[in-house]
């Protein structure tokens, strides 16, 4: 059996990734410090005898006792308002946290792999973004925060690969979507979701012309599982490729949930991106994967999630 370290285990993406593995035979252990993640997450697997749950910092020097396989590196703030909280968090995290997460593989001779993001593209100035583009960041502005934590997390994480000689995948992941998002993250799923099944007025920032692609949670976590036994040790984005712009996408929601509701205008936040469309041919190469979901029988999955919440 093998033994998985997932950090931010208790959060979004953590915990549909500890429900996998679990599936899959694997010893998981699930690392948070509960400052976006909850437990509500784990609690249906919390007495399974092959899942544990550790509260930690990440920021702090990690002791895991006996061996460990995989490290899943999860943690971080990760919806745009969570980040304009918390930039310092988030800026530790991506830096420091990453520091340990990586010396901690290379301890135990564990693969390493870090959730990236989108966001090193920036306000992407190519569209769709190939892993090859650069990214056009701006490292002083709010979502700097992130977006450089993550880049800088890339950077430790190759020069770990290439001077320590530790096994690392970085996977780049695209906007998605599923059960556990907290419904008041303000991320775009959430807040349109929440604001259509209570009849109110769904917030479009700007003009909405702004484009995201949406991939559906299921989709994500098997691309990520096979990033992580594959041998790319370059970075691979993960996304569905289906573009829509958010008007279009506040009009869908409306549509699918049968809601009353109208849509108004707010401003757009500083450096929203303008674009983003993954690029995916290096999963179809390497890996063999592309989304598979359709976005209306993800959304409805979804809204039945959040229907629970209210
Ligand atoms: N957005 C919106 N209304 C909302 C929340 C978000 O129009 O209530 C827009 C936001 O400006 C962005 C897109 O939806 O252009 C996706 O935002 P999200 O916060 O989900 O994540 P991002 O893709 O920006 O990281």
């Amino acid at each position: 059996m093998k033994t998985v370290l997932i950090t931010g285990g208790t959060g979004f993406i953590g915990s549909h990734l500890c429900d996998f593995l679990l599936d899959k035979d694997y010893r998981v252990i699930c690392m948070d410090n509960l400052i976006t993640g909850s437990e509500d997450n784990i609690a249906h697997i919390m007495q399974n005898k092959n899942f544990t749950f550790i509260r930690h910092d990440v920021t702090n020097y990690i002791d895991i006792k006996g061996r460990l396989d995989y490290i899943l590196h999860f943690a971080s703030p990760a919806s745009p308002i969570d980040y304009l909280e918390l930039p310092i968090q988030t800026l530790k995290v991506g830096s420091l946290g990453t520091h340990n997460a990586l010396g901690l593989a290379k301890e135990k001779k564990a693969r390493f792999l870090l959730a990236s993001t989108s966001e090193v593209y920036g306000d992407p100035l190519v569209n769709p973004q190939p892993e090859t583009y650069w990214g056009n960041v701006n490292p002083i502005g709010p979502r700097g925060v992130y977006d450089e934590a993550k880049r800088f997390a890339e950077s430790m994480t190759m020069a770990y690969q290439r001077f320590h000689k530790v096994s690392t995948r970085i996977v780049r992941i695209f906007n998605t979507y599923g059960s556990r998002m907290r419904i008041n993250d303000g991320r775009v799923v959430p807040a349109f979701i929440n604001q259509a099944l209570r009849n109110k007025a769904l917030t479009v920032f700007g003009k909405g012309t702004q484009t995201r692609s949406f991939c559906y949670i299921s989709d994500l976590v098997w691309g990520i599982y096979r990033l992580l036994l594959s041998d790319v040790n370059t970075p691979v984005n993960i996304g569905n490729p289906t573009e829509m712009t958010i008007l279009d996408f506040a009009k869908q929601i409306i549509q699918i949930t049968g809601s009353k509701s109208k849509i108004i205008f707010k401003p757009l936040p500083v450096n929203d991106p303008k674009m983003r469309r993954p690029d995916i041919s290096r999963a179809k190469r390497e890996l063999n994967w592309e989304s598979v979901v359709d976005i209306q029988q993800g959304l409805r999955n979804t809204i039945k999630y959040f229907i629970g919440c209210i």
